[in-house]
């Protein structure tokens, strides 16, 4: 698209001060909105500021390592916030002990804003998964793919009361190069997968416990769903696999930043 090519960045690069920013945002909005109306919309504000506040830039390449060190895996789980699901996969990660990364689609955390302060709560981590989910995103204009990840990013912010959104992947892996360097301007590391566990196809909880079992040499970041549909077998291959990983040696972590 004739844009310049952004070259290696590598770790942290600065951070974003937006204090001030933020004090003007909180401070506007009492100014029009008197009263306690405007005490809770500045709190609002504040603590979708304070996130803002604390990112930093990341890098711009698709990350697929542990942040842990040793025999470590990355459970992912994308899709959701869902209210019948979500709760059901906290309670199989809770079980083993486990902390993953939930890649949320941005107006499903703003209608379920408990579910992801639950998340949070739970000692989980955030990922920014779009808008409207659209796995052709790639194809699209720079200013739909920024809609597509600020917006979400802000939805997520804003349900998590302040909680950081620390990954973006993209729906179906559709990134640009635009969208990776959007995101990590934005605190946010483009976040792959190795082992697709195929949870969202129609095979059994067999199917995708021996298909996670017999790929997981691919690499650490391991891909399950928690919403687009029933996600029941999800649950069982989780409560089955998670288990036999520990069983393995291997411990859980994040995906590195
Ligand atoms: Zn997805």
């Amino acid at each position: 698209m004739g844009r310049r090519r952004f070259g290696i960045e590598g770790g942290i690069i600065g951070v974003v001060a937006a204090a001030a920013v933020s004090l003007t945002a909180a401070g506007i909005l009492a100014f029009v909105q008197p009263g306690a109306t405007a005490k809770a919309s500045a709190d609002t504000v504040d603590s979708a500021d304070r996130a803002a506040a604390r990112r930093v830039k990341v890098d711009t390449s698709i990350v697929h390592a542990s942040d842990r060190p040793g025999r470590s895996l990355n459970i992912t789980i994308d899709d959701g916030p869902d209210p019948v699901w979500t709760p059901k996969v906290l309670d199989v990660l809770k079980k083993y002990d486990v902390k993953a990364t939930f890649c949320m689609i941005g107006p499903q955390a703003a209608a379920h804003p408990d579910l992801v302060k639950r998340v949070v709560a739970a000692g989980h981590k955030l990922c920014d998964h779009t808008v409207s989910h659209n796995t052709a995103m790639d194809h699209r204009p720079q200013s739909y793919q920024a809609q597509q990840v600020l917006d979400a990013q802000k939805m997520i912010e804003k349900a998590a009361g302040g909680a950081q959104v620390e990954y973006y992947r993209a729906p179906g892996g559709a990134f640009t190069p635009y969208s990776r360097k959007l995101a990590a301007d934005h605190g946010m590391r483009p976040l792959g997968w190795n082992v697709d566990s195929k949870d969202f196809e129609s095979g059994s909880v067999e199917r995708i416990e021996a298909t996670v079992q017999g790929e997981l040499h691919l690499g650490p970041t391991v891909l399950f769903h928690d919403g687009g549909g029933d996600r029941s077998r999800t649950v069982a291959s989780l409560d089955r696999l998670l288990p036999w990983m520990k069983q393995q040696g291997y411990g859980f972590g994040f995906p590195q930043r």
